[in-house]
């Protein structure tokens, strides 16, 4: 047995409190886009050009265009190895928080609990000018959409895809419980490049606190150094190793 995964598996005891950091890694292997992949470009248009609310305020036809094309993807993609093996542990540890930069919805598809969502669901809209009559967010699947830019259905002005673009600001309440999330016994932050604030400083606290931290990427990462134990490779293999380990200790008795 691997020896990188047989140590993270042996953090993994079945009291520990474990909180987990996915990014867009985690679902590469569903074959959805990362920002920083080759296919991350959409008609030459880099991802950070697009979701910001100054290119939605300069052209919401066109960075809807670009949504109603990442939600046709999305929605022809299906959980993969990764997702399955954080949703059994979300079954088997009592203390288990999820916290994701996602916005596809996958882990909740696998049927994760306790999916923090720190940038929001593509799968949601909320009114641009925040009317009265609406609320916050609200679900909309719609693929594709029948009219672009979609219209409030109460203010019939223009509606935005329900995500933290760069330069917003994350739900204070989910950031909040978020923090509180890195008491814990084992941080993971897996498929995340790590580089995108807060995300990337939930792993220090976590140290700071006390965690065992371990990182799952295909490459080396700005928290490579700074985790307990970094773990280099495709994060659908890597956790399905770690879960094959975890199996092996419970039936050894060992644990
Ligand atoms: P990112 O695109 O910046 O980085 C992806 C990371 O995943 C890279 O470090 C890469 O090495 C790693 N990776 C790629 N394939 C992997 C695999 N099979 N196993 C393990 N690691 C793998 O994504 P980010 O760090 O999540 O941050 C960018 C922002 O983009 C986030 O805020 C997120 O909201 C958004 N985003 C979301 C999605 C999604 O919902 N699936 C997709 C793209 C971007
Ligand atoms: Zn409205």
């Amino acid at each position: 047995m691997n020896k990188d995964v047989d140590l993270l598996a042996k953090h993994l005891t079945p009291n520990a409190r474990v909180t987990v950091l996915t990014g867009a890694g985690v679902s590469a292997a569903s074959g959805v886009p990362t920002f920083r992949g080759a296919d991350g470009l959409w008609k030459q248009h880099r991802p950070e050009q697009l979701a910001t609310p100054e290119a939605f305020a300069r052209d919401p036809r066109l960075v809807w265009e670009w949504y109603d094309w990442r939600r046709q993807r999305i929605a022809a993609c299906r959980p993969n190895g990764a997702h399955e093996v954080l949703a059994s542990w979300s079954e088997r540890y009592t203390n288990f928080t999820l916290i994701t930069q996602n916005v596809d919805g996958l882990h909740e598809r696998a049927g994760t609990h306790h999916v923090l969502r720190m940038h929001g669901s593509i799968w949601e809209v909320a009114c641009w000018t925040r009317c009265a009559a609406s609320p916050l967010r609200w679900q909309d699947e719609t693929v594709p959409l029948p009219v672009i830019p979609p219209r409030c259905s109460y203010c019939d002005g223009l509606i935005r895809p329900g995500v933290v673009w760069f330069g917003e600001a994350i739900d204070p309440g989910i950031l909040t419980r978020c923090h509180e999330a890195t008491r814990c016994d084992v941080f993971l932050t897996v498929g995340t490049s790590a580089v995108v604030y807060p995300a990337a400083s939930l792993v220090q606290e976590a140290l700071m606190r006390g965690a065992f931290t371990a990182e799952i990427n295909l490459e080396a990462t700005p928290a490579s150094s700074l985790v307990d134990h970094a773990l280099h490779g495709p994060a659908e293999i890597i956790l399905a190793e770690v879960d094959e380990r975890l199996g092996l200790l419970r039936g050894s008795g060992s644990r």
